[in-house]
């Protein structure tokens, strides 16, 4: 599934090839992707200018000159631009087709069907559900927001990072290292994280997450979302690893919520007796 990183990067590669490009007209060959209706957003879009691809969470924002429409990935969707005068033959997994004015086709290549799209106002789009409803991603959050949202909760933190009416944009690869760079126990319940260790958090996530997106910037020759398989599959510390690549200590998997976590004793523990010592 692309997380925030992966989205990132479809973004920067849209807005530098088709942004100031127009759409002459959509073809749509599975109506069920749009779910604001077919022929009203075939309507709408037609003869627009995209003047503007803009990203709130995973969720990607053209922005035209009268409306703007939501894409939301989710698990396979992805993009392909096809150049002008160069004749690809439509894949059975390409469902939406838009012509642009200049030659060239965007389309939506979706292998499970389950991405969606919507039409959105442009100016109040962040207002506006399904964007209105989502939480702040790492780099927009402030450590006493997520202290307060956290200091109820009897859950484990690896669980809330994945929430995404806490955090948005944060997937189970990106939990683990937020967890070590933060030097934090993915076990730790809610309630005995203080506004520190969220602050610490915080800057590991917003770090994270850049870092991704520039090792997927680096890898992705096409849109589609899978550059982090490359690049920055090199850098993980913890994820997926036996040895910590921190400090070269034994890696233990657990399970939490559901979800493969890699936890280092050395670099992760202790923070309970550094909580008991501080109270
Ligand atoms: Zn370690």
């Amino acid at each position: 599934m692309p997380e925030l990183p992966e989205v990132e990067t479809v973004r920067r590669m849209l807005a530098a090839n088709i942004s100031g490009s127009r759409i002459l007209r959509v073809d749509v060959f599975y109506d069920k992707i749009i779910s604001t209706g077919q022929e009203a957003f075939v309507n709408a879009v037609s003869g627009q200018t995209i003047h503007a691809i803009n990203r709130v969470g995973k969720y990607l924002v053209f922005v035209l000159d009268d409306v703007a429409f939501i894409s939301h990935l989710r698990m396979e969707g992805k993009y392909n631009l096809i150049a002008a005068e160069v004749d690809v033959p439509l894949t059975k997994h390409e469902h939406l087709v838009f012509h642009l004015a200049d030659g060239r086709e965007l389309r939506y290549h979706d292998t499970r069907k389950f991405g969606r799209m919507m039409l959105t106002g442009k100016d109040d789009y962040r207002d506006r559900k399904p964007l209105s409803t989502l939480a702040p991603e790492p780099s927009e959050a402030t450590a006493e927001y997520l202290w307060l949202r956290v200091s109820n909760s009897r859950r484990p933190l690896k669980s809330l990072l994945l929430d995404q009416t806490v955090l948005a944009g944060i997937g189970n690869i990106y939990a683990n290292e937020i967890c070590l760079r933060a030097r934090v126990d993915p076990r730790q319940i809610g309630n005995m994280l203080t506004e520190e260790i969220c602050a610490r958090l915080l800057t590991a996530a917003t770090t994270v997450l850049a870092e991704a997106v520039a090792a997927g910037g680096t890898t992705i020759s096409s849109f589609n979302s899978g550059g982090i398989d490359g690049l920055f599959q090199a850098q993980l510390l913890i994820y997926g690893q036996k040895t910590c690549q921190v400090c070269g200590g034994e890696v233990t998997r657990l399970t939490i919520g559901g979800r493969g976590t890699y936890f280092c004793h050395h670099c992760q523990a202790g923070e309970e007796e550094d909580e008991q010592k501080c109270q």
